[in-house]
């Protein structure tokens, strides 16, 4: 079992205090000239040659050389470690907390952090080292100082394999193993792994790894790593019921073991002997090792070892029958080993939860994440339901226009038409049956303000002769030209059409009866003194009206139109080219309206 895995306060022991202060001389007279390489070279022995790195650090506070702020920064970080190596864990919580939050430097705050992690492990914080932990991998593409990487790499190994997860701790093991930074060595890296391969129980005491681990760390002057490593593998032979040669292992490292003297090694190293020598029936010595260890305890300390101390004691006092001896061994063994039990349980449970949290802000994170992609749909949604209601209302109001301008082409067309049904094809005035209608309102209208209304039936005398002597379009033009001439004299409100052939009627309102007479007079004198001009040659048409009044006849249009056709005929026999009002004397005697004598 790896004394890492558990890491109790790490102490330096009185040796190593005695060690640091006899070398003290040898070192603490080289000045400090350039406090940024001085700073460097004491950190780069921190692991290998504590002691001394112990005395650089004195050295730096003992002559205080001006230092800039982020040197400083770095002293302050050096003093946290050491505390942390010390076991002052409160004291280096407070020295890295103040690192990572006020240097100012990203990669010296991730390395203050870093250690920070594993002190959390140490005080037993689970959670809190979990997190720190998540938070320093999300944070690690950031970190650009090799050393800092490193070390967060390395304290990343160490908490993942100590929460149970060696697969996560080998990842990160590999990914220090790939940079490895100047003035490092592939041994950290190399203890990572073989650690991660003994928690996932993929390590043997013949593993590669192992002894590539040995041989590096070895050749990087790391005892108090080697120590670790061959600590392991004494652990593996004795799994692997191969306790000769577990005893050998521990006397080659036993010098070392002394004169570093970390307490968790010191322990594992006693126990190990007390298997080992319980394993070959050697009891007595079995006793005296079980014995060292638990001699080494402190009030309230718990743990594997220890565990696996008092259990090296109760077989053997099993085995001399001490009944009450071996019961006594065998509650101090459970005491330990459900301390020790609760402890990993702890620390699995606490990464769990740590993991459960992560998992759910994740989840959460997803979660407003699809929201946001949903809402982000809905509104391109809206907007392309926006623009297709735009589209479809421009089309619309397009087809709606069309609509109109359709229904008021129709419309105008209907209008045409109508006008068309009440024109007359040649001549463009109103037509017979129109002219009928009109006149009837007209004369509705006049009979219920007492007005005047006149009838003038006009037609052209002798036209036959002009169709005869020009030819019928002549005959045709001529029409055109006695229609345009008659409009002339028209006055608004005045109703002129086309009663048939060459004959017409011109309903008058609002003038009196001599007025009356007086324009259908200038109409007809217009129409013989405007002859239609063909061809240089005047075509001469004349005109005979007969007119009838509603003051005589009373106001119906038949009546009015039976009276002006007696005067027409009247003003025909007369001799035509005249307007007629009253019946002649002749007419008067007899003769049928309707039946003219050729003048
Ligand atoms: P009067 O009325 O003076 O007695 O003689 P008249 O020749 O005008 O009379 P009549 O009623 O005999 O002839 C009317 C002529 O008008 C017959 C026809 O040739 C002509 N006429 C009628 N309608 C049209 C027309 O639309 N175009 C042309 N060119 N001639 C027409
Ligand atoms: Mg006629
Ligand atoms: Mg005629």
């Amino acid at each position: 079992m790896s004394p890492r895995r558990l890491p109790r306060p790490l102490r330096l022991t009185a040796a190593v205090l005695a060690t640091a202060l006899s070398l003290w001389a040898t070192w603490a007279t080289a000045a400090i000239t350039d406090v940024g390489l001085f700073l460097d070279q004491t950190e780069n022995i921190r692991l290998s040659d504590h002691s001394r790195f112990v005395q650089k650090l004195a050295q730096i506070h003992r002559e205080a050389p001006a230092m800039t702020s982020s040197q400083q920064w770095r002293l302050r970080y050096l003093d946290g470690w050491e505390s942390s190596y010390e076991g002052d864990y409160a004291k280096a919580e407070n020295r890295l907390q103040d690192v990572s939050d006020h240097s100012g430097d990203a990669n010296l705050a991730a390395k203050a952090l870093a250690l920070l992690m594993s002190i959390q492990v140490i005080n037993q914080h689970y959670d809190k080292a979990y997190e720190l932990a998540s938070n320093m991998v999300t944070r690690l593409p950031k970190i650009t100082d090799p050393l800092a990487r490193f070390l967060v790499l390395e304290n990343l190994a160490q908490v993942y394999n100590f929460a149970g997860q060696p697969n996560l701790a080998a990842h990160y093991a590999r990914m220090m193993r790939d940079t490895i930074p100047p003035g490092e060595s592939e041994c950290l890296p190399g203890v990572s792994l073989v650690v991660a391969e003994e928690t996932a129980k993929r390590l043997s005491s013949s593993s590669p790894s192992l002894e590539n681990a040995i041989a590096t760390c070895n050749a990087a002057k790391q005892p108090v790593l080697v120590d670790l490593l061959q600590l392991v593998k004494g652990d593996m032979l004795l799994g692997e019921h191969l306790p000769n040669k577990v005893l050998p292992l521990l006397n080659s490292i036993r010098p070392t073991i002394e004169s570093v003297g970390l307490y968790p090694h010191r322990l594992s190293w006693h126990v190990q002997q007390a298997q080992a020598y319980l394993a070959l029936g050697e009891d007595a010595a079995a006793e005296n090792a079980a014995r060292a260890a638990i001699a080494m305890k402190t009030p309230g300390d718990v743990g594997e070892h220890l565990a696996d101390a008092y259990h090296v004691l109760y077989e053997i006092e099993k085995k001399r029958g001490h009944g009450m001896a071996a019961l006594e061994n065998y509650e101090h063994y459970v005491k330990q080993n459900t301390s020790y039990l609760n402890d990993v349980s702890a620390r699995a449970l606490a990464y769990q939860r740590v993991q459960q949290n992560l998992l759910a802000q994740k989840m959460q994170n997803d979660a407003l994440e699809r929201q946001n992609q949903v809402l982000r749909l809905e509104r391109s949604l809206t907007e392309q339901a926006a623009h297709t209601t735009r589209l479809y209302a421009v089309l619309l109001l397009g087809l709606l226009t069309l609509l109109v301008l359709w229904l008021l082409r129709v419309k105008r067309l209907q209008l045409r038409f109508r006008e068309m049904a009440r024109r007359d094809g040649l001549t463009g005035i109103l037509n017979h049956q129109h002219f009928m209608q009109e006149a009837e309102t007209l004369v509705a209208e006049q009979a219920k303000r007492s007005g005047n209304v006149a009838l003038a039936l006009i037609d052209l005398d002798h036209f036959k002769q002009i169709n005869d002597v020009h030819g019928h379009v002549t005959g045709d033009l001529a029409l055109r030209h006695i229609v345009s001439v008659v409009q002339a004299w028209l006055r608004p409100g005045d109703l002129f059409g086309r009663l048939g052939g060459e004959e017409f009627g011109l309903l008058l309102s609002g003038c009196a009866h001599d007025e009356c007479v007086a324009l259908a007079e200038h109409v007809r004198e217009a129409v013989a003194a405007t002859p239609l001009r063909l061809d240089g040659e005047p075509i001469v048409v004349t005109a005979s009206i007969g007119m009838a009044f509603a003051e005589d006849v009373g106001f119906d249009l038949s009546r009015l139109f039976h009276h002006a056709d007696a005067t027409l005929y009247a003003a025909k026999r007369a001799g035509r080219n005249r307007v007629m009002t009253e019946l002649t004397d002749e007419d008067l005697l007899g003769r049928s309206v309707r039946d003219p004598r050729p003048a």
